[in-house]
Parts: C-alpha cells; sequence; structure tokens
C-alpha cells in the first residue's frame, strides 16, 4: 500500500459468512488490516492472506468490552500507517452498530472512509426462522429498536411488527412497557437466537408470556425478538400452536398462545 491509508466500515451481514455484499468482499480482498467485531462473519478471516493483521475487537478486555474510543484510535493510527483498514462489522455498520461513531472518528482525522451497507440481523435473523416483517394481510410496516429503549411510542396494533435487538435482557421489562403502552397480551412474540449459526433456534409465545418461556429455554444472546401477527408464519408457531396459517390477505384467528 502506498500513499494514504484508508478504512472501510463493512457490514458482514449476520451469522452465516455467506450475506456479505460483493463490494464488501472486494474490500476485504484489498485490506492489509481488519478489525472484526464478535458478532461480524468470522469465518471470512480465515480466508485472508497470511499478511493481513487481524485485529479482533469483540474479545473483552477483564469484564470490559474494547471502548470504542480505542476501536476508533486502532482504525485511524493503521490508516495513518498507510495502510487498507476493513472495519468488519456484524450485520449492517448503520443499525445499531456504532457505525457512524467510527465514521465521524476517521473523518475527523481526514482519513478517507466509505462504508458499505450489510444485511441486517433485524431482518435476515426473522426471515431466517420464517418470519417475514411485513406480509399482505398481517403487517404493513416495522420498527427496529433495541430492548433498552423505549417501545411506547411504537404503534400498537399487532399489524405493525416490533423488531427488538439487543433485547433478551430486559425482555420482562420490555414486555411489560408494551402492555401498558396498549399491545394486547396475546400479541405473539418469536425469539431467534444465533440466527444464521449453528444452533439457531426459535422461541415462540405471547406478550403475556414470553419472558417466562424465554427462562424455561434458557434464551441467551445474540437474539433478535419479533413481536406481532407475522410470528404465526413461522414453522416454530406452528410446531407450538398447531398449524394456523392466515387465510388469503387475512390472519385467522388463533387460539391465545397464553
Ligand atoms: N448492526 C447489527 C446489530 C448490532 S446490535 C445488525 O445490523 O445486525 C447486536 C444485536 O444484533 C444482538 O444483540 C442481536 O440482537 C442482534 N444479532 C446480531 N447478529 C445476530 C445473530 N446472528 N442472531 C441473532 N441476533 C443477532
Amino acid at each position: 500500500m502506498t500513499g494514504t491509508g484508508w478504512v472501510a466500515l463493512v457490514g458482514g451481514g449476520p451469522g452465516s459468512d455467506g450475506l456479505i455484499t460483493a463490494r464488501g468482499a472486494q474490500l476485504l480482498e484489498m485490506a492489509d488490516v481488519v478489525v472484526v467485531d464478535r458478532l461480524a462473519p468470522r469465518g471470512l478471516t480465515r480466508d485472508l492472506g497470511p499478511d493481513v493483521e487481524v485485529i479482533d475487537v469483540g474479545k473483552e478486555v477483564g469484564a470490559h468490552a474494547i471502548p470504542q474510543a480505542r476501536i476508533n484510535e486502532i482504525l485511524i493510527d493503521k490508516a495513518r500507517q498507510g495502510r487498507g483498514v476493513v472495519r468488519l462489522k456484524g450485520g449492517d455498520p448503520y443499525v445499531l452498530g456504532r457505525g457512524m461513531e467510527e465514521h465521524q472518528a476517521c473523518h475527523r482525522a481526514g482519513i478517507p472512509v466509505e462504508v458499505v451497507s450489510g444485511v441486517t440481523s433485524a431482518i435476515a435473523v426473522p426471515a431466517a426462522a420464517g418470519i417475514p416483517l411485513t406480509h399482505r394481510g398481517a403487517a404493513r410496516g416495522f420498527t427496529v429498536l433495541t430492548g433498552h429503549d423505549t417501545v411506547t411510542d411504537v404503534p400498537t396494533g399487532t399489524d405493525h411488527t416490533l423488531v427488538l435487538l439487543m433485547g433478551v435482557a430486559r425482555l420482562d421489562r420490555t414486555m411489560q412497557a408494551l402492555t401498558e403502552a396498549g399491545r394486547e397480551p396475546d400479541c405473539p412474540v418469536a425469539i431467534v437466537e444465533r440466527g444464521l449459526l449453528p444452533g439457531q433456534r426459535t422461541t415462540v409465545g405471547s406478550v403475556a408470556d414470553i419472558a417466562r418461556r424465554a427462562a424455561t429455554a434458557r434464551v441467551s444472546a445474540p437474539a433478535v425478538i419479533v413481536v406481532g401477527d407475522v410470528v404465526r408464519l413461522c414453522p416454530a408457531w406452528s410446531d407450538a400452536y398447531g398449524g394456523a396459517q392466515p387465510a388469503e390477505g387475512r390472519m385467522t384467528a388463533v387460539a391465545s398462545p397464553a
């Protein structure tokens, strides 16, 4: 590499190694340094040339994850050495991934940055479990939040899909907040753990009982939580509650999962 270095914030997609974009893969091939996250598709780093430096910022140092400021420093330092740096992130860099913070830090340091969108877990992990976020007659739109956020401003109808990332630890409180905001207690919920990875598992229930079911099943992160009628479309729902599928254009009535 001659001249100035560069940074590319590349969305690697969730879980499997196959969801990276062609542009993302091309940049990986050009990289001198790859800075990789815990939930990024790590298999991709195994195919890199022997001279490529791989820096794992997903490891926890002691009990603490590597702070964002330190990650920004690494990107800037390596690029200043004239190297091409791929910051390989899980999912999409700009969906709850602090990608813009990294972009701004590099930009302020005068380093050229390219952003390559990725397939976000918010969409692809439900899809891998058989859940579309919209479906004619079931849902016309969706909202993506973290479980930490207030969910009270989201439309409460079961025909509006709510997708929660990083939501497992606060599942109980989030479901309570949803109920208080006006979601039906029997609104369907699915939790998809380890999406597109070995051991992918879907746990289904309702707003009222999913926290209990998740505790019984020992559900753990990483997981995507989906709330809304679209959950009825997935095989895990049919297995649990008996194959109720939507009639053409409209959801049929299904016995409450509670
Ligand atoms: N920028 C990422 C999200 C980062 S936040 C994206 O667009 O996908 C990290 C959260 O994403 C996790 O807590 C989990 O909720 C979700 N997640 C990422 N990969 C996942 C996977 N393979 N299976 C299930 N959830 C995943």
